[in-house]
């Protein structure tokens, strides 16, 4: 893997999160408009909850999505108030149920195969929506809720009239199944829990294994993997691929006037500009000390060379870490199906024959007439021009 550098496409993931979740919580409220809608509809005429309460249910659920849409409100803040609506609704209509006039025996099948279908789906929602923690907790809470408004009712009724042990038997399996719920959702939860810090645990792994901590780079590891990757894809599609190996010149005497820690902040200006110029699709590695590796898809020579010419001047006209430094490039294209590593070797040669021509320059592999190189320096009107059509 090649390690991300940037916090973008973390922000891309968290976008699309968002994006879901507001489809989600959408489709549930068009649903649960659309149930108490038919509800109220199918009413029964001294039904006076649902007849009154209903309606207005429904045109919350139509008022919830403006916010949910608009992002007026904190996602965090929206779920909390889906939340707390959703209970609301199904604990006063629980409440209903018990204290209404009539007898709860005769409302059993309303309850046990309607409404208490709703208080599980409440608790599936809360450890889905809250953590783990907050969500049995808030699921615990509702149970009591729910079991302390079945116990007031039937004390109630049986305050005035007897009540079935059938009846009290059937609610309590009701709440019996529930505890069972919220207990198998929170350990389905718990397993997720684990599940995502494990793998947050190998993505920063890998990451720490493919990241040069000096200047937050690619290392030569994952530099050669994506090498490897990039050489068999050109290869395949015929498509050109260079690589552009630059080496700070004269850097052990920047280490000796000026100290290693500035060195090291000089490595990591270069490697930051580095990384601000390389185009997209471009990588940036930390091939060695001072040496560093820029793998580029899709440039054949010439474009490798504009681009090691621009790094050359950048570098030459703005001090490193408040350094004055210089850097030579040797550049190298791919040959379709060579390996990879005679490509970077290539652009060596180049490199080491650029300092001896007097470092400071860009060094290009030109290929000789039977597939061997000599290696061509930019001459500085070449470079002018270069400058020019940037
Ligand atoms: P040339 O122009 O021929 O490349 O000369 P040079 O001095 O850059 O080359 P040489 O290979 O003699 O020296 C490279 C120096 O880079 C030596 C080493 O101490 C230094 N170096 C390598 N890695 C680091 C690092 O992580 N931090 C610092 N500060 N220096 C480093
Ligand atoms: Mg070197
Ligand atoms: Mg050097």
């Amino acid at each position: 893997m090649v390690p991300d550098t940037s916090a973008s496409s973390r922000i891309d993931e968290l976008r699309r999160v968002a994006l879901s979740k507001r489809r989600v919580y959408s489709w549930t409220l068009v649903c649960a408009a659309a149930i108490v809608l038919l509800s109220w509809w199918f009413r029964s005429p001294e039904d006076l909850f649902l007849a009154y309460v209903y309606p207005a249910v429904a045109v919350a659920c139509m008022v919830l999505l403006v916010p949910l849409w608009r992002r007026t409100v904190p996602m965090r803040s929206m779920e909390m108030v889906l939340l707390g609506f959703g209970a609301g609704v199904i604990l006063s209509r629980l409440a209903w149920h018990f204290h209404a006039p009539g007898s709860i025996e005769d409302r059993l099948l309303d309850l046990i195969g309607g409404h208490y279908w709703a208080v599980a789906l409440l608790i599936v929602s809360t450890i889905g929506i809250l953590d783990r923690y907050r969500g049995l907790l808030f699921g615990l809470l509702i149970i009591t809720a729910s079991a302390i408004l079945a116990g007031s009712g039937l004390l109630m009724e049986a305050s005035h009239s007897s009540v079935a042990g059938e009846t009290v038997m059937k609610l309590a399996r009701v709440h019996i199944f529930l505890i069972a719920l919220l207990a198998l959702v929170a350990s389905v939860a718990l397993l997720r829990d684990q599940l995502r810090s494990a793998i947050a645990r190998a993505e920063n792994w890998e990451r720490w294994a493919n990241t040069d901590p000096l200047s937050g780079l690619a290392n030569r590891r994952a530099g050669e993997r994506f090498l490897q990757e990039q050489a068999a894809l050109a290869t395949q599609n015929a498509s050109p691929l260079s690589v552009l190996l630059l080496d700070i010149d004269r850097f052990k005497r920047i280490n000796d006037t000026n100290g290693h820690a500035v060195g090291d902040a000089v490595l990591a200006a270069i490697a930051e500009r580095l990384t601000d110029g390389a185009r997209r699709g471009d990588l940036v590695t930390r091939w060695g000390g001072e040496e560093f590796l820029i793998i580029a898809p899709h440039a054949d020579i010439e474009d490798a060379g504009r681009i090691g010419e621009r790094i050359r001047r950048e570098v030459e006209q703005r001090p490193m870490a408040g350094v004055q430094c210089s850097v030579t490039v040797g550049i190298a294209q791919h040959r379709p199906g060579e390996q990879p590593h005679h490509v970077v070797s290539r652009a060596d040669t180049c490199l080491y024959q650029g300092k001896a021509a007097g470092r400071n320059r860009v060094m290009t592999a030109v290929e000789g007439a039977a597939g061997t190189d000599r290696a061509a320096g930019i001459d500085r009107e070449t470079a002018a021009v270069i400058a020019d059509s940037r």
